[in-house]
């Protein structure tokens, strides 16, 4: 079976938008092989009153972990919006979470109103920051602040670290809120139009959005929420994998996957 008719027989999309090497080309030879594997969440809202954010944590850790022991992950991120608002539920929220996985990275929401040193001291990693698995590097930074107003990604550092990973074949970026939405950020596009090993960008805090929104050629992802007391029916978490020629990308319910996207890289 080709490409084309595998993607259609099993109802995918494909986008051929991201990461600016090969779009609109279909590889004769599919290799399916997965390369590497992540998986992010968003939205815990964690000491939300009347949510049962305790509830929804367990069960995102239980169908993550049915999930991983076949499809092992090298990392999980929850993209904001870890707690609700009131610094005291940090330490009680990452107690709750911790044991998701054991490379574990996080981002600001707006939601999330602690001091950049407690941040540090609770998540052991600053509110901007990298990492790098091999040809893959992600970046992540904060959209908030102490006191929860939206902020635009901090262009400077984002510089500094997509500059810094350059050379790898593929950079995933963490928002928590969507540069392109409310806040309207100036600055963004043009900047990531330097850097076209820039692959995706994943963003929560739209808790009613699962979709893919493809911004100058950049696809930006939402996975709806985890808890908190509005947005998406299911508490997904989602996956993405990378394989030769290929980002694929799929939520799952947690239990049951869903709106496969293939991505032409
Ligand atoms: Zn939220």
């Amino acid at each position: 079976m080709d490409r084309r008719a595998f993607l259609q027989s099993v109802g995918a999309i494909t986008l051929f938008a991201a990461c600016g090497k090969s779009k609109g080309i279909i590889p004769d030879e599919v290799d399916n092989t997965v390369l590497f594997r992540f998986a992010l969440a968003s939205d815990v809202h964690y000491g939300e009153a009347e949510t049962d954010y305790i509830n929804h944590i367990n069960t995102l850790k239980s169908g993550f972990k049915t999930f991983q022991k076949n499809n092992p992950c090298s990392f999980f991120v929850l993209n904001g919006d870890i707690i609700h608002n009131d610094p005291k539920f940090l330490v009680p929220a990452y107690e709750a979470v911790r044991g998701l996985h054991e490379n574990l990275y996080v981002t600001q929401g707006n939601h999330d109103r602690v001091s950049d040193e407690v941040w540090k001291q609770i998540w052991g990693h600053d509110m901007d920051f990298d990492v790098s698995y091999g040809d893959y590097a992600f970046v992540f930074g904060t959209t908030s602040d102490a006191v929860g107003a939206l902020a635009c990604p901090n262009l400077v550092k984002l510089k500094t670290l997509l500059d810094k990973h350059k050379q790898k074949k593929h950079v995933f970026i963490f928002w928590h809120i969507h540069p392109h939405g409310s806040m309207k950020c100036t600055g963004v596009k043009e900047l990531l139009a330097d850097y076209p090993n820039v692959c995706a960008v994943f963003n929560g805090h739209d808790h009613n959005d699962e979709s893919i929104h493809t911004v100058a050629n950049i696809p930006y992802m939402f996975n709806g929420r985890v808890a908190g007391s509005w947005g998406s029916f299911d508490r997904n978490f989602r996956v993405v994998e990378v394989t030769k020629n290929t980002v694929v990308t799929y939520l799952m319910t947690p239990h049951a996957k869903k709106k496969q996207t293939t991505l032409n890289v």
